[in-house]
């Protein structure tokens, strides 16, 4: 039988601004209900360290709710700047009781469009991340902000054979060895209405090699309304597409999100995981 992973790790809040109003974790939470989905997480951003305060509104609302469904508390993590950290630490996560991180990178920094340096810049911190023990999950590999790209005067990126096979490759190796789940995510890439269908089928060919370096994969939607909820049920058809099993889809606290340090000396260091349930 077909296993159905029936989850959505990426979701966003009228918390912080990220989404709607409409986005308020009991709507959300009998939206997920209706469309199938059993286990959640709320990842709102954390770009910097200002407004943690606020994420403290979602962990509270989660806390009251009355349900069967498992809710958990996480956070979106962005960079700070081109080849910088994200604003987030261990003692934030010990904190704030966040229960897992997702996390990539959200600008090309670039000052001229270059379409090679473009992909370079995101494999690098594609790889950054699978490297930071704090970061369970991968998020949106080779999304870009539309805006980012017409306020520039930017051709759109609209095929993924701008990135090499090897990229692919190295990415699906680094986030094996490290315990970093790749993100297929629903909004982003697979049904944003900035790309072309070719660029989906480029982009779940780009997947599948990624799966076939062993991988692990996170699903999530990226919802920022609430109608937008429903197509995780794409993301859901994808992992079944790259036929993979239960063991090979993230959740929190599974064994995939048992991160390592990279494996620099020939020894791997476990990185202890809190278990805050
Ligand atoms: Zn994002
Ligand atoms: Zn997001």
């Amino acid at each position: 039988m077909t296993y159905k992973p029936q989850c959505d790790y990426h979701i966003h809040t009228k918390y912080l601004c990220c989404a709607d109003s409409t986005m308020e974790i009991p709507a959300i939470v009998r939206e997920c209900e209706r469309i199938g989905v059993t286990t959640l997480g709320i990842t709102d951003h954390l770009n910097t360290l200002d407004n943690l305060d606020l994420h403290l509104l979602i962990k509270e609302d989660i806390e009251a709710l009355d349900t069967k469904t498992k809710v958990y508390f996480g956070v979106e993590l962005n960079f700070t700047g081109a080849d910088e950290q994200f604003a987030y630490n261990a003692d934030v996560r010990e904190q704030y009781g966040f229960q897992f991180a997702i996390g990539g990178i959200h600008s090309t920094y670039l000052n001229a469009y270059d379409l090679k340096a473009l992909v370079d810049v995101q494999h690098r911190h594609h790889l950054k991340t699978c490297c930071d023990p704090l970061v369970d999950v991968l998020v949106h590999p080779y999304w870009f902000n539309k805006y980012e790209f017409d306020n520039n005067g930017w051709p759109c990126f609209e095929s993924m054979q701008a990135v090499p096979e090897s990229y692919a490759r190295e990415l699906g190796q680094v986030a094996r060895e490290t315990h970093t789940a790749i993100e297929i995510n629903a909004c982003a890439n697979l049904e944003n209405p900035a790309y072309s269908s070719q660029y989906v089928k480029e982009y779940i060919a780009y997947l599948t090699i990624i799966a076939g370096e062993g991988a692990c994969f996170a699903l999530g939607s990226d919802a920022h309304n609430i109608q937008q909820l429903g197509s995780i049920q794409t993301a859901w058809q994808v992992a079944e597409q790259l036929h993979l099993t239960a063991d090979r889809i993230w959740q929190p606290k599974s064994p995939c999100q048992m991160k390592l340090l990279p494996d620099t000396s020939g020894t791997r260091t476990p990185v202890q995981v809190v278990d805050d349930a």
